[in-house]
């Protein structure tokens, strides 16, 4: 199915028009993980929460976005979902830039570049990492104060959540 394809088929669907912010206040930072449908799975419809995803749920990389969402959008509450079987935890920041320069060892350009990425990887303990995320989240001065902020672990084999904190 081409994009243009998907463009059509959205345009003709003529949906009741939904709210721009969300209904529920809430934003969910959940994994890019393919096999996770936030919508499905954690019984989310259309208008009621901003889903934001990213490579390991990581709510450093999420920050821009969730500034916005609360700013601009009203949202007041923050759930964050880490996962087993995650990637993230599978290598480091140091190994995927070298992984990278070794694709092309003599691209300066590349390795130049690669350096300034942090790919914010976190160690296997998905308790202690949703329990980091959470902490960051309440510390970070750009995040409303009062903000309800939870921390959970999704469990791709049972399709479970566990609230962590
Ligand atoms: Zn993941």
């Amino acid at each position: 199915m081409t994009f243009c394809h998907l463009r059509l088929v959205q345009a003709s669907q003529k949906k009741p028009a939904v709210a721009l912010p969300p209904t529920k206040r809430l934003a969910i930072v959940t994994c890019m993980d393919a096999r996770i449908n936030p919508f499905t799975q954690l019984g989310i419809k259309d208008g009621e929460a901003h889903i934001i995803r990213n490579a390991g749920a990581v709510a450093k990389d999420a920050l821009r976005s969730l500034i916005i969402s609360q700013r601009l959008l009203g949202t007041r509450e923050i759930a964050i979902y880490h996962h087993t079987g995650c990637g993230i935890v599978t290598f480091t920041s140091p190994e995927l830039r070298q992984k990278i320069k070794d694709a092309d060892p003599e691209n300066e350009a590349t390795a130049e570049a690669v350096e300034q990425v942090d790919f914010l990887t976190y160690p296997p303990d998905l308790e202690q990492s949703v329990r980091n995320d959470v902490k960051f989240l309440q510390e970070n001065p750009l995040i409303l104060k009062g903000t309800k902020v939870t921390g959970w672990i999704w469990d791709v084999d049972s399709r479970q959540a566990t609230r962590v904190i």
